[in-house]
């Protein structure tokens, strides 16, 4: 065996100790010259912070990172087992997410294709298989998603297993969700909840309560999950909680200036819509809040120089989203509330039937409203935030949200006396959207406003 001499060793472990102080300084330095450029794009991105008409929301990052693992978990949650359940928004997720199913929403999937501005070649890869072109863009980009897959983000949505639709929104999802289950050769629970106009009437509840245990009993059925109603209550419990967090971040923008912008709240939505009861999205809105509370003490709005508010009508123009709200930032004019983001705002009950408290509050959302009603809420608006105009998205695909605009238009003009702008666009098809003649009215409205 050969044996090292000692000055063998020793030059060795020296030669050694220089090596590794010359790896150690050189990984130190380039430690150092990380963190040098790590804190140089930070302040650069800082910089550039500073420089944007709009403040970026620090919890942004959080946003991000909760919707980026919920995808995960859809894409993964039923490769190991996990049931799941495609809903329309106006769905009672609490249900499904009681018993352990994975829900997903193809129209919040419809927003995120547009945000990405993928959803034309995927309406375009439904309307050619018949679908026409009429049809709203969320379900033709659904559709188009199942039948081209490699142009879809995330190669579409998971495979469900069975489909929940509420008509609490409009008749298309009626359509759509049927075309699904035939084509997916799936189930289909249809949850009926009538229109009414002024005061609800007792009998639309109790129908609906009815409609909501025979869910209950089909979703045991179908998913062959047990439903427990302690788990259940504790689910809505948290629902409950998240959107009293939701809407109290809502209410803090009747603050000038308003510490939440539409884009803001068009993002921070998506939470509050498919994941409301879990609890990652409790602690997203309990972040939401404390960055609210922190701007309205430092007081700091959405934007830098509030001078001018607005009302927000519709559904947000998702491809421009940015583009649209920054263009109107530059000016000094900021959209503190809207229609859309606050149609989630209704809570369960804690202390109602279970049931009975789904059934209360899928009923009575604001697209399930009669016209008066929704031009009261929007002049309230109109007063409670303060603001100095509106305006109304005529949104091509949404006929229920926009069929009638002119009709409110008019009225909001008449209670209020503030000047009201109209513009023609759709959610996710752009092929709908004349941005240059948006730009112009836009810039005119502005005129007006001073
Ligand atoms: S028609 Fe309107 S409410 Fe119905 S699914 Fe399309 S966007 Fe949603």
């Amino acid at each position: 065996m050969a044996t090292k001499s000692k000055s063998q060793s020793k030059s060795q472990s020296k030669s050694q100790s220089t090596s590794q102080s010359t790896s150690q300084s050189q990984s130190q330095s380039q430690s150092k010259s990380k963190s040098k450029s790590k804190s140089k794009s930070k302040s650069q991105s800082e910089t550039q912070d500073r420089q944007r008409p709009y403040r970026r929301l620090e919890s942004e990052r959080r946003l991000k990172q909760l919707m980026k693992r919920y995808y995960l978990w859809t894409k993964v949650g039923p490769k190991l087992g996990f049931k799941t359940a495609w809903l329309t928004s106006g769905a009672p997720v609490e249900i499904p997410l009681a018993m352990g199913v994975i829900p997903q929403y193809p129209e919040n999937y419809g927003a995120l294709c547009g945000a990405q501005r993928v959803s034309v070649e995927l309406c375009q890869a439904a309307e050619a298989r018949g679908y026409s072109p009429d049809l709203c863009s969320y379900a033709r980009n659904d559709l188009g998603s199942i039948f081209a897959p490699d142009k879809a983000p995330l190669k579409g949505l998971s495979r469900p297993d069975v489909l929940i639709a509420c008509n609490n929104i409009c008749g298309t999802v009626t359509k759509w969700f049927e075309h699904l289950a035939h084509h997916l050769n799936l189930p289909l629970f249809l949850l009926d909840t009538p229109f009414y106009r002024g005061r609800r009437p007792d009998h639309i509840i109790g129908y609906a309560t009815r409609q909501v245990e025979e869910l209950i009993a089909w979703c045991e059925r179908h998913l062959r999950r047990p439903f427990s109603e302690p788990t259940f209550r504790r689910v809505v419990a948290r629902s409950a909680e998240t959107i009293t967090l939701w809407n109290e971040c809502l209410d803090m923008c009747t603050a000038r200036p308003a510490p939440l912008g539409c884009a803001d709240r068009f993002l921070a939505m998506a939470p509050v819509v498919t994941l409301r009861g879990s609890r990652a999205a409790l602690g997203y809105y309990r972040l939401l809040k404390r960055e609210v509370i922190a701007r309205l003490e430092r007081g700091e709005g959405a934007i830098r120089d509030e001078r001018r508010r607005l009302l927000w009508d519709n559904i947000a123009i998702w491809y421009d989203i940015f583009n649209f709200f920054n263009r109107f930032a530059e000016a000094g004019i900021s959209f503190p509330v809207d229609t859309y983001t606050s149609a989630w705002s209704g809570a369960i009950d804690i202390n109602d039937e279970p049931a009975r408290g789904v059934a209360r509050i899928y009923s009575g959302i604001y697209l399930n409203r009669d016209m008066q009603t929704k031009i009261d809420l929007m002049a309230r608006m109109i007063q409670r935030y303060d603001l100095d105009g509106f305006v109304l998205h005529s949104n091509r695909s949404c006929k229920p949200y926009s069929l009638g605009q002119p009709v409110i238009y008019n009225e909001l003009l008449a209670r209020t006396g503030k000047p009201g702008l109209m513009i023609e666009a759709d959610m996710v098809d752009s092929r709908h959207y004349d941005a240059k003649r948006v730009a112009s009215q836009v810039s005119a409205f502005m005129e007006v406003l001073g």
